[in-house]
């Protein structure tokens, strides 16, 4: 899913992409320039513990908030605004490029199986 970054406005649009078992579901809308991403990001996704090197299940379900910008207005850089920030290049939101980078900070996390006491 493929949005243009100045056809988003003030009504949020539904947005969704599926990768693997992992889905991410939420709206965008406009927010001082940038698009605010909001949703959550759920399913099943295969990691292997830090610990003991199994590999398990790790159950994800987790909110998402994050600002997107086109390269050409700076997000403030405040106290106010801690939210990450995302920049697309060629002025399209590719929903799916987003879960994916999302996907691979969850991999790279440190993680233990439930066995090991998952953190
Ligand atoms: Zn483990």
């Amino acid at each position: 899913m493929r949005l243009s970054f100045t056809r988003v406005g003030d009504s949020p649009i539904a947005v969704m992409a599926r990768n693997g078992g992992v889905s991410l579901e939420g709206f965008i809308v406009r927010k001082e320039g940038l698009v605010l991403l909001n949703g959550a990001i759920k399913g099943g996704l295969r990691l292997t513990c830090d610990r003991c090197a199994n590999e398990y299940e790790h159950r994800l379900n987790e909110s998402v908030e994050l600002l997107i910008s086109d390269g050409i207005f700076e997000p403030r850089k405040d106290e106010e605004q801690s939210l990450a920030v995302v920049e697309v290049s060629d002025g399209a939101i590719d929903i799916e490029a987003i879960l994916e980078s999302e996907i691979q900070s969850i991999v790279c996390d440190y993680h233990r199986c439930e066995k090991c006491g998952a953190i």
